[in-house]
């Protein structure tokens, strides 16, 4: 797809003249279909394998920058539900919790290098089921699942070395949930950590994006892993719902919605299961006047543009310091316009197509609540397709703080700018939303950017850069951002009991 390139160059100034025309196109540079292989049909993964569903049921899964059915995908009920999980109950009791750690280690390293031979195929898949861009499937997602994957496999036989005094034992059968923003990554992240602490698993992916976790099933099943050590079963909210309801689960991991995330809280609540919650965010990320500017701003579209804002970590809410604020405006609305909406397939693509239809209706809803709120709104002047979901990177200016696009998670391309004048104000209009998952400082003073991480209630605060993820940092959140840390040493925690090597009474 051509997309026009505007404002590419920087607009006129008074000391540099631009004597040549800066409107051009890309030529577009579409990623090809043919080396992902989609069956028309995917049955249930259960015990190593595909299982048709008890009712008979399948949905289909779209792709959002067409419409197009890309498969059919079976609907598991409470019935699938106990076959997974007895087929995981039964694999952990009988090899998984004997097999030596290093074995374990083996099974996940195969995966993790498969995951790697298949990259492309993965890469395009989630583009295809999901409308992120190729650019960021193929260089972000699909690498960073393997990574974790990688990087799990090596604390496998090293879990004493990683708690000293203590020893660690694997809780049993997890449940996991995770949501459509990043399918198969979240996958890694739920999977691999489980695997590595000797814990088997049933993982039950997003309604609109179960490509590639299905994709990741036939990875699994190739690789031998033993049957029932990892199950995938597919299905909407009710589907999750028997599976954290389920009594012979130990612990359920959660990637999702603060809204669901506190459901599952109430129906876990009195039982023995074990629970993490990573849940929705509103970051904020600050601007201070002393901060390379140009840097920041990339910093700032990278943070809410990525992956069309369907990130829970995404910088959402911008804060500028006053004395800036007019020059980083028009910077960010430059660049607004140089963004390439269009085709995910199209290596050229900065923002793809919106995931699903809902998620559409939900950011043209605070759309409309922001107008009508009174601030002021800015968008960019690209043209988009017809068909699909899509929304046009969108800014809105003059935002109050007790606004509703400043509070509540739009999950879209829309950023809300306000403004701030000294640290302790914008610490304290930074920490004041219901969530604590993540945040950005941008400046050139290195006390300040201590002074800030210390103050913002947020689990990652990211200093003059903004969205940057490694296998090896925990990821989680405080207050409605959930609870529970995923990726790193701390990642392990969730999966394991752990006790003194030494009882407390033996001790002098
Ligand atoms: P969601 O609606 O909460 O769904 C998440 C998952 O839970 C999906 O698999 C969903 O199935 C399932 N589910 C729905 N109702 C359920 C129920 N009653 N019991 C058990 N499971 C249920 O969230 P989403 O819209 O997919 O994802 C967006 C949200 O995820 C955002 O709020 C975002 O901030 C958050 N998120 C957080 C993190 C983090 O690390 N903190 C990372 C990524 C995303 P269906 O797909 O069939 O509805
Ligand atoms: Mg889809």
């Amino acid at each position: 797809m051509k997309k026009k390139q505007k404002n590419i160059l920087p607009r006129k100034s008074n000391t540099l003249k631009l004597s040549f025309d800066t409107s051009w196109t890309y030529a577009p540079a579409p990623e090809s279909r043919t080396s992902a292989t989609i069956q028309p049909r995917y049955d249930l993964f259960i015990n190593g394998k595909w299982t048709k569903p008890e009712s008979g049921k399948y949905f289909e899964t779209i792709n959002p920058a067409n419409e197009e059915t890309l498969s059919e995908i079976a609907e598991a009920n409470a019935a699938d539900v106990n076959k997974a999980v007895a087929a995981a109950r039964n694999a952990y009791e009988k090899y998984w919790k004997k097999l030596p750690a290093k074995e374990r280690g083996k099974y996940i390293f195969r995966i993790a290098r498969m995951m790697q031979e298949k990259s492309r195929e993965l890469a395009i898949i989630e583009s295809l089921d999901g409308g992120k861009p190729i650019r960021e499937s193929r260089d972000f997602d699909i690498p960073e699942a393997a990574n974790h994957f990688f990087y799990y496999a090596g604390w496998a036989d090293k879990l004493d070395y990683a708690f000293p005094g203590k020893k660690t034992a694997s809780l049993g059968v997890a449940g996991q949930i995770i949501p459509w923003n990043f399918p198969l990554l979240m996958a890694a992240w739920k999977i691999a950590p489980a695997l590595a602490t000797g814990n088997t698993v049933v993982l039950k992916p997003a309604e609109t994006t179960p490509l590639t976790a299905l994709k990741l099933a036939e990875l699994i099943q190739e690789a031998d892993l033993p049957p029932g050590v990892v199950n995938i079963i597919t299905g909407a909210g009710e589907t999750g719902a028997a599976l954290v309801q389920h009594p012979d689960i130990n612990k359920i991991a959660f990637t999702g919605s603060t809204e669901v995330g506190k459901m599952i809280l109430r129906a876990v609540a009195g039982t023995n299961k074990k629970l993490t919650l990573e849940l929705g965010g509103k970051a904020a990320n600050i601007i201070f006047e002393d901060a390379p500017l140009d840097q920041a701003v990339e910093g700032i579209i990278n943070g809410i543009f990525f992956n069309q804002g369907h990130v829970c970590c995404a910088g959402s809410r911008l804060y500028i310091q006053e004395s800036v604020a007019n020059t980083v405006i028009r910077k960010l609305k430059d660049r607004i316009e140089t963004l390439i909406v269009g085709d995910p397939l199209d290596k050229n693509t900065d923002i793809g197509a919106i995931n699903s239809k809902k998620q559409l209706e939900t950011i043209h809803y605070y759309i409309k609540t922001g107008i009508q709120e009174g601030a002021e709104i800015y968008e960019s002047s690209c043209r988009l397709p017809s068909k699909g979901f899509w929304c046009k990177p969108t800014l809105f200016l003059n935002v109050a703080q007790s606004s509703r696009i400043a509070q509540e998670e739009i999950f879209g391309p829309v950023l809300a700018i306000l403004t701030f004048r000294t640290d302790d104000e914008v610490i304290e209009k930074a920490n004041n939303t219901p969530y604590g998952l993540s945040a950005g400082v941008w400046t050139d003073k290195g006390s300040r950017i201590f002074n800030m991480t210390r103050k913002m209630r947020a689990g990652v605060v990211w200093a003059n850069t903004y969205n940057k993820f490694d296998p090896t940092s925990p990821f989680g959140g405080y207050k409605e951002s959930g609870f529970g840390r995923e990726g790193g040493l701390h990642g392990l925690m969730p999966y394991l009991h752990l006790s003194n090597l030494i009882p407390n009474s033996t001790r002098k």
